[in-house]
């Protein structure tokens, strides 16, 4: 999953950066409103966390603008505490959800949980799969109970595709939605990394779909 943090206090940032990070997500950054703004217009992200007090352009316009031009990520702002109105303003201009400064980390995580599964048609934050389950709370996989140890992009890799499981995800979606901005994005790494999951994982869970892309699915017969 890749998120966009908008946020100018450079040391929050840097925080939420590092937070989101640990927790398995690709991050990308602005500092300022128009930055942003662009960013957001212009790459596939599964979350995005904006400020609402943001110079060049505030929090709400950029906001507006991505659901004028039909941009549906999620979106979660940042509010002042003291500032109800915002949250108001907030929701009315597409946010999905707010989470008022000062915050404790872990109720934001807990909410960037919520919207990208429930972006992804899940309400639960287990995903099953046949035998696999993906705790996206604790970041662990289990294969019949059993914990499977992953390196952080395979487990990236393993946590896009349960997300969208049962459906074809193709090579340069994956690039898309594992990296951030500035990695050097060659495709052939997404192959090493499923070369890896699946001999980590029962044979035939990730198929190949010829010309399209993988699919995970317990349903061999799927294709
Ligand atoms: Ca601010």
């Amino acid at each position: 999953m890749r998120l966009l943090v908008v946020e100018d206090d450079a040391d929050l940032n840097r925080q939420l950066v590092s937070a989101l990070g640990d927790a398995g997500y690709a991050v990308d950054t602005a500092f300022d409103g128009e930055e942003g703004y662009f960013l957001g217009d212009t790459e596939p992200y599964d979350l995005i966390i904006l400020d609402i007090g943001l110079p060049k352009m505030d929090g709400l316009s950029v906001l507006e603008q991505w659901r004028r031009s039909d941009r549906n990520m999620p979106v979660i702002i940042l509010t002042a505490r003291d500032r109800w109105s915002d949250k108001v303003a907030g929701m009315d201009a597409g946010a999905d959800d707010y989470v008022a400064k000062p915050f404790h980390m872990e109720e934001l995580l807990a909410r960037v949980r919520a919207q990208v599964r429930r972006a992804s048609g899940h309400a639960k934050n287990e995903i099953e799969c046949g035998p696999i389950r993906l705790d996206t709370k604790s970041a662990r996989v289990t294969c019949d109970g059993d914990t499977i140890k992953l390196t952080s992009h395979e487990y990236r890799l393993l946590a896009y595709l349960m997300h969208h499981h049962g459906r074809v995800v193709s090579r340069t979606e994956l690039v898309e939605h594992l990296y951030e901005q500035d990695f050097d994005r060659d495709s052939n790494t997404i192959e090493v990394f499923i070369g890896r999951l699946r001999k980590k994982l029962p044979s035939d869970l990730i198929q190949t779909v010829r010309g399209l892309g993988y699919r995970l699915s317990a349903d061999p017969d799927a294709a």
